[in-house]
Formats: C-alpha cells, sequence, structure tokens
C-alpha cells in the first residue's frame, strides 16, 4: 500500500516511511490510497467473531500488503490483550468501553499497536540500530506512548513533560516504568517541551547520533487501528440484535478516534450515521452548520483531552470526502457542550442509569441522548475510565470512584524522572551522552 499526504505535496510513502515520519514532508497526513471495502459475508457472520479475530481481518485491509500475516495477526493479539466491550446505559444508549487498556484509555490501542509495528519493521531490517521515540505530553499521550511501547526491544522512549504541569495520576504512568522507558521532566510549559522535540527532530548532529522517531497521534500506525473496535461494536450490537440502524458517536479532539470510524464506514461498516461531541472547542460544529472552518485558540474545558482548536485530523475528514461539505454534513452530526452541560450530563446519566461516565464520555452520551431518533440505537465511546478524572467527577456527581488496581499500581511505583532545563542545549547535551 502507498501512502499519499493530504497536501499532495510530498512524494509517496511506504506504510514503513509512514510510520517513521508519521508527518509528510509538506506537513500533510499520511493516507493510505486504497481504503478496500470487505465483502459482505464477512458482515452478514460477523457476530459470531471474536473481537481479535475481526481485528485481524480489519488489519489485513489496511496492512496485508506490507507485514507478513502471521506477523501482522501476531501485533493484533498482541495488542488487544483487553476487551473493548459496548454496556448498555438505556434501552437506546450503549457505551463502547475503550478504558480497559493499561492506561485506561483509548489511546492505547492505537499506542500498543504502532509500537510492535515498529518493532516489526525493525527487525525485518535485520540490523541491531535502536529507534529513539520522542513524546511532549500534557498528561495522557504520554502515559499511553510509555505503556505501548514498555518493554518493547530495540526503541527506548523519552517521555518530556512540563514540571508540576501534569496530575499526579497522569505523572505515575510514565515516570515509574523504567526499562526502556525515560521521563524527562522540563522545567516549563507544555508549550516548551513541543518545541524542544521538534527542535530534536530538526537537529542534523542530533539525528547522526541517533535514529529518532515521534509517536504522535496522526501517525497512521496509532489511528487505524482504532477502527478494530468499531467493527467489533457492531458485532456485539448486531449480537443483541440492535444493529439496525446504528448511531456511533465520538467524543472529539483531534479527530484521530472517529476518523478510524469513518474509514471502517468507507470499508462497508453499516453505520447508519455518525457524531462527533466536542466540548465548548466547537470548530467542528460551526464547520457543520456553516461549512466554514475557522480554527480557534483551545478553550480549557473539563473534558481536557478535548480542548483542541484546530483538530489536525480535518484534513483527513475532508479528504476522505474530496472536500464535500454536503457530503460530511449529511453523514456526520455535531454537538457542543460547556462545562455546565458536560456536568449536568454526569450527574444524570449516573443518577438516572447508575452508570458513570468520565467527562468525554459525558459529552458522547449527552450527544446521543440530545440527537438520536426514533428508531436508532447509539453507541458513544468511553474514551476514558473515570477514575482518570477522579477528582472532578467525583466533585460533580458525589461519587467517591473507586481506583482501579491497575491504576494503584503506577501510583504505587516509585518516580524516577531526569530534571532538564527548557533550553534546547541542555536535552541535546543529555541525548548525545545515551
Ligand atoms: C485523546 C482523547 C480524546 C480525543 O480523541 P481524538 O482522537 O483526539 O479526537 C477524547 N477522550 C479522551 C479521554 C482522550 O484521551
Amino acid at each position: 500500500m502507498r501512502y499519499y499526504s493530504t497536501n499532495h505535496q510530498a512524494p509517496m510513502a511506504t506504510l514503513e516511511e509512514a510510520v517513521v515520519n508519521g508527518l509528510a514532508p509538506d506537513r500533510g497526513l499520511y493516507m493510505p490510497e486504497t481504503i478496500h471495502r470487505l465483502p459482505d459475508e464477512f458482515f452478514e457472520g460477523i457476530e459470531h467473531l471474536r473481537f481479535q479475530d475481526i481485528a485481524c481481518v480489519v488489519a489485513d485491509a489496511f496492512f496485508g500488503e506490507d507485514v507478513e500475516q502471521d506477523a501482522l495477526h501476531e501485533i493484533v493479539w498482541d495488542t488487544l490483550q483487553f476487551d473493548c466491550p459496548v454496556v448498555e446505559v438505556t434501552p437506546t444508549i450503549y457505551s463502547l468501553e475503550l478504558f480497559h487498556g493499561p492506561t485506561l484509555a483509548f489511546k492505547d490501542v492505537g499506542a500498543r499497536f504502532m509500537a510492535r509495528l515498529l518493532q516489526y519493521f525493525l527487525t525485518c531490517r535485520g540490523n541491531d540500530e535502536r529507534i529513539n521515540v520522542l513524546v511532549a505530553t500534557s498528561g495522557d499521550t504520554g502515559s499511553a506512548v510509555a505503556n505501548g511501547f514498555l518493554g518493547v526491544e530495540g526503541i527506548h522512549v523519552y517521555v518530556l513533560y512540563p514540571k508540576g504541569k501534569v496530575s499526579p495520576i497522569q505523572e505515575c504512568q510514565f515516570t515509574t516504568l523504567g526499562q526502556n522507558i525515560t521521563a524527562l521532566e522540563i522545567d516549563g510549559v507544555f508549550d516548551d517541551c513541543q518545541r524542544l522535540v521538534k527542535s530534536a527532530f530538526m537537529d542534523s548532529e542530533l539525528n547522526r547520533h541517533m535514529r529518532l522517531t515521534s509517536a504522535n497521534s496522526i501517525n497512521v500506525a496509532r489511528f487505524l487501528p482504532q477502527a478494530f473496535y468499531y467493527f467489533n461494536a457492531y458485532a456485539r450490537m448486531k449480537e443483541l440484535g440492535k444493529a439496525d440502524r446504528l448511531v456511533v458517536c465520538v467524543p472529539s479532539g483531534n479527530f484521530g478516534n472517529i476518523t478510524a470510524a469513518l474509514f471502517g464506514h468507507r470499508m462497508g461498516l453499516p453505520i447508519s450515521r455518525f457524531i462527533a461531541a466536542n466540548n465548548s472547542n466547537d470548530v467542528f460544529y460551526q464547520y457543520l452548520q456553516t461549512g466554514e472552518y475557522h480554527p480557534q485558540p483551545t478553550r480549557q474545558t473539563l473534558a481536557n483531552a478535548m480542548d483542541v482548536g484546530d483538530p489536525s485530523n480535518f484534513a483527513r475528514v475532508i479528504d476522505l470526502y474530496g472536500g464535500s461539505h454536503e457530503r460530511i454534513a449529511s453523514l456526520i452530526g455535531g454537538a457542543a457542550y460547556t462545562d455546565y452541560s458536560i456536568r449536568a450530563a454526569l450527574r444524570e446519566c449516573y443518577e438516572s442509569h447508575h452508570y458513570l461516565c468520565d467527562p468525554h464520555g459525558a459529552c458522547g452520551y449527552q450527544a446521543l441522548k440530545d440527537l438520536l431518533l426514533p428508531g436508532e440505537t447509539g453507541v458513544f465511546c468511553e474514551t476514558a475510565h473515570p477514575a482518570k478524572f477522579k477528582e472532578k467527577v467525583d466533585a460533580t456527581v458525589g461519587t467517591d470512584t473507586a481506583i482501579p488496581e491497575r491504576l494503584a499500581a503506577f501510583m504505587r511505583g516509585t518516580k524516577q524522572s531526569v530534571a532538564l532545563g527548557k533550553d534546547f542545549g541542555d536535552l541535546k547535551a543529555y541525548l548525545l551522552k545515551q
């Protein structure tokens, strides 16, 4: 499979190049040249298949031309060591729980898959050159990437995070791991961490010294595997006899997760329509209403993993539908919620249905409540476990959310990090010694 850039100013790339580069040289996002439609028979019998077997079929369609089949299926099985079940909230609203992975958020799926695919490419090349992943984080990405790559041979991960700006629950998920994960505590803010990572990729001396790559969420190896759980959600809903007019609702920030669902739709997955649920960062919602896209400065909200004022995967959505606002707006609906509404949704869902959402999932739940039509059944993504946002959720709902054991285990670990200043010279000197 060849990958083109959404900006059409860069040469086509192989899968390996697209994965190692992340972003195309013209700063566009990579798209597969072909999206294979899966045969009708697959969908006819899909409810009899297990999650991992469904995922293998989807993975074959994306990556089968570039990765040897046994290895690809092993990567899929190794990635999906946890379930993504659908759980009934009301008779017409179901939660697709994407928080059963090691860091309790959906990003685990993409990060684990990408780590294993990179390792596969390293092994194929047969040399023992080490790959170094640099990732800047304001909290969630660092934990998913660090845990996704934990123990993966031949790859070392450096997580750059701003000192004192990351919640203790988030911090322990990447500072206590050891092995091939190094946490770099930067005396600055998140933007400093991002600037440092960019400078490192551009520094030729450093790039001669070590092979650097990013594990950004726009990477095709991180975003495409997210389609796996939409196919599984359809299968499980079909098993329940509720897949006839299925609406999938995705709480969205950078729009990677919903784009993976749209790829699934293009492959024939019978979803009738989609809803992108936003917090008050509502550029996409505005685009749906007006046909005009105006990036905005980011607004801080209760659902902070969706605080994005210029979603990077918007370029992929536009590309997928040939730039047609009409096609996009007829398939995807939108909703945007203030913090006040998110709190109300958290409370109402818990009090009426005894289901505790996290602030992101609450946007998805509310959007289905507001927009589902008679005869439709909705599935919203519960993108993180409520315990990851324990203070906010408990203060809103009056609960005392239990911390799952795998999260508690991180919190008992010993924090290890390397303190660095925010000047690039400090980071460079440190990395040159590695
Ligand atoms: C990253 C994240 C989102 C947003 O997903 P996108 O793919 O960026 O749209 C939503 N909820 C949680 C909990 C996240 O961590």
